[in-house]
């Protein structure tokens, strides 16, 4: 299948909910499931994209089935249709017991089918999942307020304090007022 013949194949199987997204970030395809509302979200990050567009991640998936090491780019081959934890062979003979999670889902139809059996959430259990991440999403937006609003006020106190400290330093200064 193409990128988008699955992404349409995907949206008839599990819903509309669903899409599938080329990640420039980590050079893999994320399947992703509308979650929440959009949330403005600096950056061209993942996680800024996916704020902003209202998503979660489900599955990341590379374009192939050799696992480039990001610390070494010594590839390890992946057994397709599983999530597997990978250490790298050239890393460990050098002594680093670095673990990494990958893992190799061809755009095909049977990962449509682990998908499927996977993540069968739909109706009801869909619309608990989306109220709960609003709400956390509403927390956040809040607490994000609160901070701003704090850093005003500390700012707004720090410089209240600057100006009476000035006032009475002033005010104290013998040599300034009636010294003479
Ligand atoms: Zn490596």
């Amino acid at each position: 299948m193409t990128p988008e013949t699955f992404e349409r194949e995907m949206q008839v199987r599990l819903g509309p909910h669903y899409r599938l997204r080329w990640s420039d970030e980590r050079h893999v395809w994320c399947i992703e499931h509308k979650v929440g509302r959009k949330i403005d979200f600096p950056g061209d990050s993942d996680r800024a994209i996916r704020l902003r567009d209202g998503y979660h991640l489900v599955l990341e998936t590379l374009p192939s089935n050799l696992f480039i090491c990001p610390e070494c780019h010594f590839p390890t081959p992946l057994e397709p249709f599983e999530k597997q934890e990978v250490v790298c062979d050239y890393c460990k003979l050098h002594g680093s017991k670095r673990r990494h999670i990958a893992a190799y889902f061809p755009l095909v139809d049977r990962t449509l089918t682990w998908l499927e059996q996977w993540h069968p959430r739909r109706g009801a259990a869909i619309d608990q999942e989306l109220q709960a991440h609003n709400a956390t999403l509403a927390r956040d937006r809040a607490r994000a307020r609160g901070n701003v609003a704090e850093d005003a006020a500390l700012d707004g106190w720090s410089r209240l304090i600057g100006s009476v400290q000035f006032g009475y330093t002033k005010r104290g200064t013998p040599h300034q007022f009636g010294a003479d």
